[in-house]
């Protein structure tokens, strides 16, 4: 579990005229919310990248979940839109090309949380390992997708969704390579009712839940060869 930004990074600050807590806050009491419905449940162990407000790099948050051998990669965080009145949730997967201007953009804000480490994975192998690893990305893509679909019904039960939920785009954070990974924008701070809600421990308890019922659909159709 990957919540967002955090220390000097606050990530999106929210809509002007009204008193909101900053992106790093509201992803950080929500992923809790959300590991702890997950650990109920006895069947999932969570890994925090971050558990307080410290700055943790993208990569080594997917690194994170590299090293732990994780099943799944579930960064969290809040949008931003110039109009308050766009509200809702969206996943993200990675792609090479983004699905459309607006998440293009939102990868560049998120990515540029990174800025100084950035530099892709690719880069630090030996190039002769290079196909191995593109069927490995691939698969991991397709993984990352089949979760992404059994998240967002379940997350429509949990909030409202943006209209096309699922887009793509170059996230830094989703580029581990064997761990299938998603970004989930639980919804817009520029919005003053997604702002209230995502805030309130009975919203952050939904998403916990339509997670869970998410990660249950996607391992026991083992879509992942074990
Ligand atoms: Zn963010």
């Amino acid at each position: 579990m990957d919540p967002g930004h955090g220390g000097h990074d606050p990530g999106n600050l929210g809509g002007k005229g009204y008193r909101g807590f900053p992106e790093k806050t509201v992803v950080l009491s929500a992923a809790l919310a959300i590991k702890k419905e997950l650990e109920k449940t006895g069947r999932y162990e969570v890994v925090m990248t971050r558990s307080r407000d410290v700055f943790v790099k993208l990569r080594n948050r997917s690194r994170i979940a590299h090293n732990k051998q994780a099943d799944l990669f579930i960064s969290i965080h809040a949008d931003s839109f110039k109009s308050p009145k766009v509200r809702g949730a969206t996943v993200y997967t990675l792609s090479e090309k983004a699905s459309d201007r607006e998440a293009a953009a939102m990868a560049a804000r998120e990515n540029k949380s990174d800025i100084i480490a950035g530099m892709d994975l690719e880069e630090e192998i030996d190039i002769v390992q290079l196909i191995l690893i593109n069927l490995v990305k691939r698969e991991t893509m397709n993984l990352s997708s089949s979760f992404a679909n059994e998240l967002i019904p379940q997350l429509g039960k949990a909030v409202i969704l943006r209209t096309r939920p699922h887009r793509t785009a170059g996230l830094i954070v989703l580029k581990g390579l064997d761990v299938p990974s998603v970004l989930v924008e639980i919804g817009y701070l520029t919005n003053s009712q997604d702002a209230k809600l995502l805030m309130q421990k009975e919203t952050q308890r939904k998403i916990g839940r339509s997670i869970v019922r998410a990660a249950d659909n996607f391992f026991n159709k083992s879509y992942v060869a074990n």
